[in-house]
């Protein structure tokens, strides 16, 4: 039996003051608090103009940035089928429904050849907003066709991942992609094509496990999250404090795990640098690996 009881309502929240700005005009700058004009977001990149930090960007937004100009996308349609009729908070096929309607994309890749500074190359870009960039068998598969599609006309590949990891509602299916996407990057290796992986915030999981950590340049953004297990699980399994800045760009370069850091501002040009001087040029370069030949002594063990 209780011997007290509240007699008092409790108190009332206070009722939100109406802002007189309209919603989604400013962005508060996360690391700087600084309230930036939404237009002027976009005209540097989605970086903050104050402190450089960067802002997650979508995969329309990345490929336009890419680009030189118009690009063409491919696979745009393919869509999953939920494998394993998945429940957890809610139906999988739910879950992709509002996805797909709210992002207006099929799953989490945009793929797409264009020029980069006058290179034709095959660009997946990866989209963060639809279901953590999760990676499933669709975005397994048109990777995948990226990959085969730059094989077939020789060109470059430029991959950007930006992902929590494999997609769990597709089970192990979703873990086969991380050997499909690879086993294609072998193949496009053999044919002697470059491939740069641009890691942005976050990169984690399966993606880091496969082919965001195989290019034959890996370039990430400043102060991206890149990892494989996120940083709290680590430090109760190990049960000590992390370090500063732990599984950040500028941690895994300084150890690394990274080839380059660049600004987002600056990427574009980097990448065409990149894919000028791993390309193979007009010329002797161009002929396929030289044989061994039979004279050259075999090499002892
Ligand atoms: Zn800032």
């Amino acid at each position: 039996m209780a011997w007290f009881k509240k007699v008092r309502k409790p108190i009332e929240p206070q009722a939100k003051k109406e802002s007189r700005v309209p919603e989604g005009l400013w962005v508060k700058c996360p690391s700087c608090n600084e309230a930036i004009y939404n237009k002027d977001l976009v005209a540097t990149l989605n970086v903050c103009p104050k402190c450089a930090h960067h802002f997650r960007l979508g995969s329309a937004e990345r490929l336009r940035m890419l680009f030189d100009g118009d690009w063409e996308e491919y696979d745009a349609g393919l869509r999953s089928v939920d494998p394993l009729q998945f429940v957890d908070t809610k139906p999988y096929a739910k879950r992709l429904e509002t996805t797909i309607e709210s992002t207006g994309m099929q799953d989490a890749v945009l793929c797409a050849t264009g020029r980069i500074d006058g290179i034709e190359t095959s660009v997946a870009a990866m989209e963060y907003a639809f279901i953590g960039g999760s990676m499933g068998v669709v975005v397994g598969e048109k990777i995948t066709r990226a990959i085969e599609r730059a094989i077939e006309r020789q060109l470059p590949v430029v991959i950007v991942a930006s992902s929590g990891g494999a997609r769990m509602m597709e089970g192990a299916l979703s873990l086969m992609q991380m050997a499909k996407i690879s086993a294609a990057l072998a193949r496009l290796d053999r044919a002697r094509l470059p491939y740069i992986s641009v890691l942005t915030d976050p990169t984690t999981g399966g993606v880091t496990a496969s082919f965001a950590m195989l290019g034959d340049l890996n370039i990430a953004e400043p102060k991206a999250l890149i990892g494989f297990a996120g940083p709290r699980v680590i430090e109760q399994t190990i049960r000590q404090k992390l370090p500063e800045g732990f599984q950040r760009s500028e941690f895994l370069l300084e150890r690394g795990m990274l080839d380059l850091v660049v600004d987002r501002r600056e990427l574009k040009a980097a990448i065409a640098r990149a894919l000028r001087f791993g390309l193979p040029q007009d010329g002797p370069a161009r002929s396929p690996r030289p044989a061994v030949t039979a004279a050259e002594p075999a090499p002892q063990p």
